[in-house]
C-alpha cells in the first residue's frame, strides 16, 4: 500500500461559489446560506488528483483544504470558524463520494484573536465525523509572524484536543501579504522552518503533552541541509536538539522535496520512522515537468523509488509511518 500523506483539494477549494462565499466574507456581507456545490462538481474536481494517483500507483491520500485560502490572518474569528466549517465539509464530501481513496485532514478557523478554546472545539468536532488530523498555521499572521511562538500556553487547548484525540498536527504556512515571501516558495518553509525550531527551543511543551505529534511538511523545511546547524544552536541554547524531538516519536517529516539528490539528504538526515510519503499532488505546481526525469516535479515517489533504500525501508516511508502517526486513518483505509 502507498499513503501519500499531504494532498490539498485546490481545486475544489477553487470552486466559483467556495471562492465566492469568502470573498464575500471578507466584504463583509457574512451570507447566511452556504455555497451548495453538488455531488458531481466535487467529483469533478477530484478528477485530475485521481487520475495522477491512479498513473503513479498511489492508493489513499491524506486530504485536507487548499492552505493558501486558510487566510487566518484574514476575517474574524466568528467568519473563520464558518469558513473551515465550509470547507471541512467538502472535504468530508469528497472522501466519502471515493471510498478507500482519501482521508480526511482538516483546516481550523484560527485567527489572531481567536481564544484556541475555539479552535480546540472544531477539532473535536471534526474528529468526531472522522478526522484523522489538522492543518495548523503556526504564524497566523499572514507573513508579518507578530504572535508569540505557537508553542505557548495561548494554544494548550488545542494540544490537549489533539493528543485526547490522537490526530497529529500538521504545521503548515498559508497566504502570505509580504510580496517578498511568496507562499508555495518562501512562507510555507519559513513555517515549517520555525514551527520545527519553535518545537525545538518549547522546554515544557513535550513534557506537558509527551504524546502529542506535530508534522513538519516539504521534508521538515531546511532540516536536510541544516540539520547540524539546528544541533550545534541546540547545544548552545541548551534548547531540545533536533535528534531529541525526532527519537521522542513527536515530530515527523514527508517526502515533498522535489529531486533525486534532495530525497536522499533527507533519508540520510532524518529517521527513516519519523518520514512519511508525501506529494503534494496536485497543488504547488501541478503539470510542471522536471527535465532530468521528463515527470513531473511532484511525482515524488519516483525519487523514494530511485534511492538506495531497501524494500523494507521504502515500505515504512510508503504507509507503515503514516498508519502509526495517523492512527485514526485505519477505518478510511481498505482492509
Ligand atoms: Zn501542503
Amino acid at each position: 500500500m502507498i499513503i501519500d500523506s499531504h494532498q490539498h483539494f485546490v481545486r475544489l477549494a477553487r470552486h466559483p461559489e467556495v471562492e465566492g462565499f469568502r470573498a464575500a466574507q471578507l466584504t463583509g456581507k457574512n451570507p447566511d446560506v452556504l455555497p451548495s456545490i453538488s455531488d458531481a462538481d466535487v467529483k469533478k474536481s477530484l478528477e485530475q488528483v485521481v487520475s495522477l494517483m491512479d498513473a503513479r500507483n498511489i492508493d489513499v491520500a491524506f486530504a485536507s483544504p487548499r492552505a493558501k485560502a486558510m487566510a487566518t490572518h484574514e476575517g474574524t474569528p466568528e467568519q473563520n470558524a464558518i469558513w473551515a466549517d465550509l470547507n471541512n465539509g467538502l472535504i468530508l464530501r469528497a472522501c466519502q463520494l471515493h471510498p478507500g481513496r482519501f482521508a480526511p485532514v482538516g483546516m481550523l478557523g484560527q485567527h489572531p484573536s481567536c481564544p484556541s478554546e475555539q479552535v480546540a472545539k472544531q477539532i473535536e468536532r471534526w474528529a468526531k465525523e472522522g478526522f484523522v488530523a489538522f492543518n495548523f498555521d503556526p504564524d497566523g499572521t499572514g507573513g508579518r509572524w507578530q504572535n508569540q511562538p505557537f508553542t505557548g500556553k495561548h494554544n494548550y487547548p488545542v494540544f490537549e484536543a489533539a493528543q485526547a484525540l490522537d490526530v497529529p498536527l500538521v504545521l503548515h504556512g498559508s497566504e502570505s501579504i509580504n510580496k517578498n515571501f511568496p507562499h508555495t516558495a518562501v512562507q510555507y518553509l519559513v513555517a515549517d522552518i520555525t514551527g520545527f525550531v519553535q518545537l525545538m527551543m518549547a522546554k515544557d511543551l513535550f513534557r506537558d503533552f509527551p504524546r502529542l505529534r506535530f508534522l513538519i511538511p516539504h521534508g521538515g523545511g531546511a532540516l536536510p541541509c541544516q540539520i547540524g546547524r539546528w544541533r550545534a544552536i541546540a547545544k548552545y541554547n541548551s534548547w531540545a536538539s533536533p535528534d531529541e524531538i525526532l527519537g521522542n516519536g513527536n515530530v515527523f517529516v514527508d517526502t515533498c522535496v522535489y529531486n533525486d539528490l534532495n530525497m536522499q539528504m533527507l533519508f540520510d538526515a532524518v529517521p527513516l520512522d519519523n518520514i512519511l510519503f508525501g506529494s503534494e499532488c496536485d497543488g504547488a505546481f501541478p503539470g510542471v515537468v522536471n527535465e532530468q526525469t521528463g515527470d513531473h516535479y511532484d511525482n515524488t515517489r519516483r525519487y523514494v523509488d530511485d534511492s538506495k533504500l531497501s524494500a523494507g525501508d521504502k515500505s515504512r516511508v510508503f504507509a507503515a509511518n503514516a498508519r502509526r502517526v495517523y492512527p485514526r486513518a485505519s477505518r478510511w483505509l481498505k482492509s
